[in-house]
């Protein structure tokens, strides 16, 4: 298996640190607001490279944290009026919510930052006494220059990375570049009590101390996140623990790319902002996870009714070929797997052993199908139907449910069943009248190379 490292920018053969147990740990989300779609990506992008590991025959421990002390919690608490404590347990309702509606496991571990303080002062007290941090006026800040690796993951210079730096007039840093390990709270803000005074732990140091800790290593085989936590988050989470254990943090740094809607950029301020809720609303769970995987996870991706459209399509060919390998069900002995299918099944694991290229397995997926429906051979159909079950749900995390299966009525799927039959046995004429009866009941179905889709008019 081949893993593309953002830590060494290099493609690397993945060799975790105990033999077959793979410690994997990605940043979660901060509990002030509804999860974004962009969120789903990252979720479930990662969701399924933890079950490819894990099919893979890996022992994965996965550990995804829950922020839930930040200066975007107190904001939010401060505008709507309501307790700190409201805002957050709200929010993480309507996460889990968005979890069970996106179909995404959750993490063998999902630690709070709030349950976690006592080991966050404990990691900030080490690093004072390494000479890493100081304390100033009820801050506990970490030395950058002093951590001379910092800036290896970001590969950013020192000079670029101060142009990026707000000099607040009133700081208390020594270096305009030194981040907030332990913050001072003001008052009505939560806080604990600490050696510093009373205060609240800084975001970065929270997920260096819960991934060691729920993980039991100081080196972790795989961190994960989106690529705008690069920097300096994920620069800042290698800085505090390296500086600390003086070991590497992770062995595999592994960054999703950004989404993008219609082009530009999502942010509330342009009015483009797509909750998890509204794009679930609007479209099935299977279209959208099949438009994330039809992109390498480290791309760029834009969401926008046209390319949903696209996926859409691509789901229903999947479930029109499963439906029609039903019919086929019974009429073939059980055995061994036909070998044409065993060996796409076999191109599909290689493909996503390299990199998880989810968009050239899903490429090995409608060859299949293509091939299959060229053949009459039913064994290979109803073989490649079982692959493509196991392969789509296992590893994908799709349904394709029947009763999702578009909502077609009996009646309807009938027909387009039957339309299949026709072509295969190229009887237009009769393929003919049975898209017009379709389109009388309000579905539009096309003939593309790779088969019959429809859609409702
Ligand atoms: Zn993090």
């Amino acid at each position: 298996m081949k893993v593309y490292n953002s830590l060494t920018k290099a493609k690397e053969d993945f060799e975790p640190l105990n033999g077959n147990k793979v410690n994997m740990y990605s940043c979660g989300v901060t509990v002030y607001d509804k999860c974004h779609i962009g969120h789903a990506r990252s979720l479930y992008i990662f969701d399924v490279i933890r079950r490819h590991l894990k099919n893979s025959g890996f022992d994965v421990t996965f550990v995804r944290n829950i922020t839930d002390v930040d200066d975007k919690i107190i904001a939010k608490a401060n505008q709507s009026g309501k307790t700190f404590e409201d805002v957050v347990e709200e929010n993480i309702v309507l996460y889990e919510n968005d979890l069970a509606m996106l179909k995404i496991d959750k993490a063998d571990i999902e630690p709070r930052a709030t349950h976690n303080i006592e080991g966050m002062k404990v990691h900030v007290q080490a690093l004072i006494d390494k000479g890493f941090a100081y304390e100033a006026g009820g801050d506990v800040y970490f030395k950058v220059r002093k951590f001379e690796d910092y800036g290896k993951l970001s590969g950013q210079s020192i000079e670029k990375m101060l142009e990026g730096v707000r000099i607040e007039a009133d700081s208390k840093k020594q270096d305009p570049l030194d981040f907030a390990l332990w913050k001072r709270s003001k008052p009505g803000e939560p806080f604990w009590p600490s050696p510093w005074g009373e205060g609240r732990p800084g975001w970065h140091i929270e997920c260096s101390v819960m991934s060691m800790k729920e993980l039991g290593c100081d080196t972790l085989d795989i961190h994960a996140g989106g690529r705008d936590l690069v920097f300096p988050h994920h620069e800042n989470e290698i800085a505090q623990s390296e500086a600390l254990t003086g070991k590497p943090f992770a062995k595999y740094w592994i960054h999703n790319g950004l989404l993008k809607i219609d082009g530009q950029k999502m942010a509330k301020s342009l009015g483009n902002f797509i909750t998890v809720e509204d794009a679930l609303q609007k479209y099935d769970v299977d279209d959208v996870k099949m438009f994330f995987l039809s992109s390498h996870y480290s791309s760029e991706i834009d969401f926008s009714d046209k390319n949903i459209e696209e996926s859409h399509k691509k789901i229903q060919k999947i479930k029109i070929f499963l439906s029609e390998a039903k019919t086929k069900i019974g009429q073939v002995p059980a055995g061994t797997i036909d070998a044409v299918v065993e060996d796409y099944r076999n191109r599909f694991i290689a493909t996503m052993d390299d990199d998880f290229n989810t968009p050239k397995a899903l490429g090995v997926i409608f060859e299949m199908i293509t091939e299959v429906n060229k053949s009459s051979y039913e064994q290979m159909y109803v073989d490649a139907a079982r692959v493509i079950v196991e392969l789509c749900r296992n590893t994908f995390g799709l349904s394709l449910n029947d009763d999702q299966a578009q909502g077609l009525t009996h009646e309807e799927q009938i027909l387009i069943d039957e339309r299949i039959k026709a072509r295969a046995q190229k009887d237009y004429k009769r393929s003919d009248e049975i898209r017009d009866k379709l389109k009388d009941l309000g579905i539009v179905v096309e003939d593309g190379k790779d088969g019959q889709t429809w859609r409702r008019a």
